[in-house]
């Protein structure tokens, strides 16, 4: 038997695909897989097209044998299988895609999920194995063929003899060594953990030593209407998304020219490390119900890094280890429709269930009003309608637009305080003013308030006005103060600013004040309380 070699370019490909296509080793299944998958489909395409063939829907499934004895694991697939000539073209090649061609060939957009595309796949079995074995038979064909190969240095092709059609494809898995233990790759548990990573939703029965481990039709492809809360709630906890019941999902498939469907939640309660550098956002992204990434930070702007969840389309273009995208054209335009989503959603929540709502923003209020502040400004018409703020109406929380409508016709601004709790805020001389006159005012409490708040500037151009500032606007129709009160204070004002040394610019008469005798205001953008946050930071 002559050994064939692989096409040159086909060696040196091989070669790279080996050492640095993957970023890790355990994908090897989920090409595999994928590709069982794909000759399943096709199968099965030519059963419902030709008469000829029988279509028995219970072989359609793959097996995986672990012989540890041996070192061998086995993929078993009853789809179409190959034949000689088949197997020199997809095998022979690298780069060579049979199911590309099948697709084209077919015109198939719908109703199939054929995965491959790129056809280097299969030789990422090279990653754990010294040796792999094909053993394939097609319908067109009545022999079948044993095609072999340990790498870089060829493969050789043989007839044998198999009963039915469909592939086997054994591995020969690789002694242990420094970087990896290979050993992993025969122990039971080790492989169903990645049949469940990235193939749980390969719609074929995926048995290991008998037992179907996928779970086949993903929840997001389901109807709502078949689906119940508790349904959502459990996928929620099997994927680990939290150890608490979400607040809200959101499932949708969108249908347009980039189609995809997002199963996404918004937790109640605020992950561990959730104001932490280690927390990372993102959302799962699926292309046909394989996972390609588990981590995808740019499907969710920064103030909605809370939400969990899951995107899958079939429209991506995938990079050739389908690790990443070709192009983020269609990742941005899912970005954009889903953070929509999410901010209508949270708007729903927020007009139908305030509890919830407030439960909600009491875990991840705090992100939004950073989300103000460090795009500066950039995204604040979508988080503005979010926010919440506790106000000295009723002491519980509003929404500027709450705020707003029940301002007193006479009152031109929003006003705030900002301080360490509402308490000590009422007892401060600052908001005497604005009490007196029955003006509600918003207490802003935490660090991140203020910054958020100087941000906006404005809410349905109504101005926001610190209760401390030097311009409240609260004395504008007060008489001048009087000359003689002036000049008869002059000395002592004086005396008081000399006393008080650097540590105020000036020394004023004001009538802003009715209980306190004194009151410290500031000048300029920064109030007193930005001052003290900002000189507390870390350089
Ligand atoms: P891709 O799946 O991207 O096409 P692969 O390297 O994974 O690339 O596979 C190359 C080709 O080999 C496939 O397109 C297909 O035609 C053929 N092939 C691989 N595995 C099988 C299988 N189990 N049954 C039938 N054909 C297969
Ligand atoms: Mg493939």
């Amino acid at each position: 038997m002559t050994k064939k070699a692989f096409q040159a370019e086909s060696r040196r490909l091989l070669d790279l695909m080996i050492h640095s296509i993957y970023t890790h080793r355990e994908i090897f299944l989920r090409e595999l897989i994928s590709n069982a998958s794909d000759a399943m489909d096709k199968m099965y395409y030519r059963a419902l097209t030709d008469d000829q063939i029988p279509f028995h829907k219970d072989d359609y499934l793959i097996d995986i044998h672990i012989d540890k004895e041996n070192r061998s694991l086995r993929i078993v697939d009853h789809g179409i299988g190959m034949t000689k000539e088949e197997l020199e073209e997809n095998l022979g090649t690298i780069a060579k895609s049979g199911s590309q061609s099948f697709k084209e060939t077919n015109e198939i957009r719908d109703g199939y999920d054929i995965i491959g595309q790129f056809g280097v796949g299969f030789y990422s079995a090279f990653m754990v194995a010294d040796k792999v074995t094909v053993l394939t038979k097609s319908p067109d064909s009545e022999t079948a063929y044993r095609w072999e190969s340990e790498g870089t240095d060829g493969y050789t092709i043989e007839e044998t003899h198999k009963d039915a059609h469909g592939t086997e494809i054994t591995l020969i898995i690789k002694e242990n060594d420094e970087e990896e233990s290979y050993d992993d790759y025969l122990e039971n548990d080790r492989i169903r953990q990645i049949i469940k990573k990235y193939s749980d939703f390969i719609r074929y029965p995926i048995r290991l030593e008998e037992e179907t481990v996928n779970s086949m039709v993903p929840i997001w492809r389901k109807n709502k209407s078949e689906l119940t809360t508790e349904d959502y709630n459990n996928f929620y906890s099997e994927k680990h998304y939290g150890f608490d019941e979400p607040i809200k999902y959101i499932h949708t498939n969108v249908d347009g020219s980039i189609r995809y469907r997002a199963l996404l939640y918004i937790p109640e309660s605020r992950p561990f490390d959730y104001y932490t550098r280690d927390y990372e956002k993102g959302l799962e992204l699926y292309s046909n119900g394989v996972l390609i990434m588990e981590k995808s930070a740019d499907l969710l702007p920064d103030h909605f890094s809370f939400v969990k969840g899951l995107v899958d389309s079939e429209d991506l273009s995938l990079n050739i280890s389908r690790e990443m995208l070709q192009h983020d054209r269609q990742l941005k335009f899912i970005a954009k429709n889903i953070r929509n989503k999410i901010k209508n959603e949270l708007l729903n929540l927020l007009n139908e269930n305030r509890e919830r709502y407030e439960a909600f923003y009491d875990a991840f209020g705090r992100q939004l009003k950073y989300g103000v502040y460090t795009d500066y400004g950039v995204n604040k018409e979508e988080i503005q309608d979010l926010l919440l703020f506790q106000w000295s109406k009723d002491k519980k929380l509003v929404t500027l637009k709450e705020y707003v409508e029940n301002m007193p016709e006479d009152q031109s601004y929003i006003y705030y305080a900002a301080g360490e709790s509402a308490e000590k805020i009422d007892k401060s001389p600052q908001v005497e003013a604005a009490v007196e006159k029955g003006y509600p005012f918003l207490y802003l409490t935490e660090e991140v308030d203020e910054f958020a708040i100087n941000m906006l500037g404005t809410y349905e151009e109504k101005e926001f006005r610190s209760l401390a500032g030097n311009d409240t606007g609260l004395e504008s129709e007060e008489k001048e103060l009087d000359k003689d009160l002036e000049e008869e204070s002059a000395d002592m004002l004086a005396a008081m600013k000399e006393h008080l040394n650097d540590k105020v610019q000036d020394v004023r008469l004001s009538k802003r004040l009715r209980k306190h005798p004194v009151c410290l205001i500031f000048e300029g953008e920064l109030s007193i309380e930005m001052e003290k946050i900002l000189r507390s930071m870390p350089e």
